[in-house]
């Protein structure tokens, strides 16, 4: 019985019955499904969500098990694209709720595709690039979203309210210069992906179940490790900000360019737009290397080099920093 499965948050009464009622028909997108993806999404879909839209575009792997608390050995030995694992994971945990898996990469051309008609926005992606993205597309549409992030013991969260509190580029006018720590090279810890993801989870539930004016207008840091934890006050709007104030939506408006470093050591490549049969494929590569695959995505290892493979025709290619290495093998294994 559905008040039974959700008793303990309906008797939370700031929450409460009619809390748990909104929350049933809304609907939260999250970009990413790493530490903190998992972590948001595994809380949201406990907690009843009407429906949860999961956007990722890579699978898992051995490394990811550490600290993304959706995915199982299986998972990573079967490289299943992370949305739709993390998909069929909340459905076993949840199966009266909507999940929705696009292994897909979020960018200016189909962001109006995937995060339409969200109530809001969760952020689990590892870059500015994709936070900006997000940021325009929620200003313009007026949809909260809420930003996250983590490496190393460290991490950060805020909510941005559009027309209510400063955006995202209020905050960060500009990327951060010069080389900046990542998870890759930095390491991160389980404990501060899931703090900072349960933060994130808690206050997308206020939106959701209709309580925003409960969302705290604060800018969360802490060091888990070293310390210290603490909150400072949102700054004020920026009066002149190209994204809130001006409305100059240039993120959103932009191309992205069409091959991209992913991670540490890899290089993606998503120009193409000529959809690719993996069984074909698979046929083809049949004894040039060591063929592994689904039917989200084709891996195939060669060398040094590991190049993951998906129906739309974008390609992961890990084992090489060099855009140029990556484009030879992806032209040489599936096409020019
Ligand atoms: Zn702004």
């Amino acid at each position: 019985m559905v008040n039974e499965r959700y008793s303990r948050q309906i008797r939370f009464a700031p929450f409460g019955a009619e809390g748990q009622e909104k929350l049933s028909t809304a609907t939260a997108v999250i970009v990413g499904c790493g530490a903190l993806g998992t972590v948001q999404a595994s809380l949201l879909a406990r907690a009843g969500t009407g429906t949860i839209r999961l956007i990722d575009r890579d699978y898992v792997e051995e490394g990811n098990l550490q600290r993304q608390l959706l995915y199982t050995e299986a998972d990573a030995r079967d490289a299943l694209p992370k949305a739709e694992a993390a998909r069929r994971h909340l459905l076993e945990a949840n199966s009266g709720i909507q999940v929705e898996a696009h292994v897909s990469d979020l960018n200016p051309e189909n962001a109006e595709d995937l995060l339409t008609a969200a109530d809001v926005i969760l952020d689990g992606t590892d870059n500015f690039e994709t936070r900006y993205l997000i940021n325009d597309y929620a200003v313009r549409a007026a949809t909260p979203w809420i930003y996250g992030a983590a490496v190393g013991s460290y991490g950060i969260a805020m909510p941005v309210l559009p027309d209510d509190s400063a955006c995202f580029r209020c905050v960060y006018p500009s990327p951060p210069g010069g080389a900046q720590p990542t998870c890759e090279t930095a390491g991160v810890l389980g404990p501060i992906t899931s703090l900072i993801g349960s933060l994130q989870a808690m206050e997308a539930l206020k939106i959701l179940s209709g309580r925003a004016t409960a969302v705290r207008r604060k800018i969360f840091t802490a060091d888990i490790w070293h310390g210290p934890v603490r909150e400072t006050s949102m700054p004020a709007r920026d009066p002149d900000c190209p994204c809130c104030a001006r409305r100059e939506f240039t993120w959103l408006t932009g191309r992205r360019a069409p091959v991209s470093l992913c991670g540490r050591n890899a290089v993606q490549i998503h120009e193409r737009r000529r959809p690719i049969d993996l069984a074909q494929l698979a046929s083809r590569l049949e004894g040039l290397g060591e063929i592994r695959g689904n039917e989200f995505a084709l891996r195939f290892r060669t060398g040094e080099h590991d190049l993951t493979v998906f129906p739309d025709g974008r390609a992961i290619i890990k084992g090489t920093t060099d855009i140029g290495i990556a484009r030879g093998i992806y032209a040489r294994y599936i096409g020019a």
